[in-house]
């Protein structure tokens, strides 16, 4: 029988977390061809969330459990995810059921039909502000113009993966995750279905705006470095026209004298440029920024426990980062003789 892992990574969800597990096993439960594994990344909550898995998993021994040392974020809890799944294919859930597991009957049925990536698109966004969808929408729009790969606006984390994506997920080890960018990078059989996005169903949206706006630079900067070109083009244009202008007025100076005027068109040329250059160096700074983050090479996240049957999978992740290292080591020694 086919194992298929629902990973729902959760922060501070105490308040919908039993009944988000009540509709999922409701929906398993007639699926009566495939064994489940409810894997709950909990990423470091300060409320009863783990506790409640916990309770879960002692009445169902489907539930299992990774327990983050701290808050590292969703992208890194699915992360996380990714590498503790032991399901032959996997799909992500919010704990919010804003996804309706009534989809996952049919992201099954695709992917037997020999899809790899089957992702639900939100037809309409229920208890979303005006804002929020207007903003999201012009920000995909933006996205796509500045980034060679396609992404396609409004599919979210609701997918099926088969176990080929979720291996080729687990070696993208960047800090900088834009998950949605991801799935489409590494590539593999897609399939596209439709869902209706709900309410939540209690509790508050986790997200504050500057993380939203964290998460959006991401997906611009890790997939595109139009960003970089763009200030350089600026540039020249720029110092072409001054020339230009220069030119003008040295010709006027030599044929007509000069009054002592200028002075307003001095200080906006100052300030223009000014500002141009403070944001391309802003630019830059974002770039190293993420060099930066990159290059300590620290692992994603720290793993405080995990549920019994997930320790195997422990060792096995830390012999396995050990040996990469070693792999690192000797690519060192190679460069530094
Ligand atoms: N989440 C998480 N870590 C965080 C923030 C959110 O694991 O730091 C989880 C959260 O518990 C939920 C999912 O990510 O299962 C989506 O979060 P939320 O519903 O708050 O986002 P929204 O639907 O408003 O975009
Ligand atoms: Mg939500």
């Amino acid at each position: 029988m086919k194992t298929i892992t629902i990973l729902v990574p959760a922060y501070n969800e105490e308040e919908v977390l039993e009944q988000m597990y009540s509709v999922l096993v409701a929906v398993c439960n007639r699926l009566t061809n495939y064994q489940f594994e409810f894997l709950f990344v909990n990423d470091g909550s300060k409320d009863r969330t783990l506790e409640i898995v916990k309770q879960l998993k002692e009445k169902d021994s489907r539930v299992e459990y990774v327990d983050l040392s701290r808050n590292f974020g969703k992208e890194v809890a699915m992360s996380a995810g990714f590498d503790y799944a032991s399901g032959d294919a996997m799909i992500i859930m919010d704990a919010d059921l804003q996804h309706p597991p009534d989809a996952i009957e049919e992201m099954i049925y695709w992917w037997e039909q020999g899809y790899d990536d089957v992702y639900a698109i939100r037809k309409k966004r229920e208890g979303e502000g005006k804002l929020k969808k207007l903003t999201s929408k012009a920000y995909y729009n933006l996205l796509q113009k500045v980034s060679k790969e396609e992404i396609i606006p409004d599919a979210g984390d609701f997918r099926l993966l088969d176990k080929k994506c979720i291996e080729a997920l687990s070696q993208l080890r960047e800090h900088s995750r834009y998950t949605k960018g991801m799935y489409n990078w590494i590539g593999f059989k897609k399939k596209e279905i439709t869902f209706d996005a709900d309410p939540r169903a209690g509790g508050e949206t986790k997200w504050k705006f500057s993380s939203l706006v964290t998460l959006a630079i991401n997906g611009v900067t890790s997939y595109s470095t139009l960003p970089l070109k763009v200030w350089s083009i600026v540039g020249v244009v720029i110092s072409v026209l001054g020339f230009i202008y220069l030119f003008i007025e040295i010709m006027r100076t030599i044929f007509f004298g000069n009054a002592v005027a200028g002075y307003p068109s001095m200080i906006a040329g100052i300030f223009f440029l000014g500002g141009i250059q403070l944001i391309s160096l802003g630019v830059i700074g974002e770039y190293l920024g993420r060099v930066f983050v990159e290059t300590k090479g620290r692992p994603l996240y720290f793993v405080q426990e995990t549920s019994e049957e997930k320790k195997k999978r422990s060792k096995e992740m830390t012999s396995k980062q050990t040996e990469q290292e070693k792999i690192e080591s000797v690519g060192h020694d190679k460069w530094n003789s």
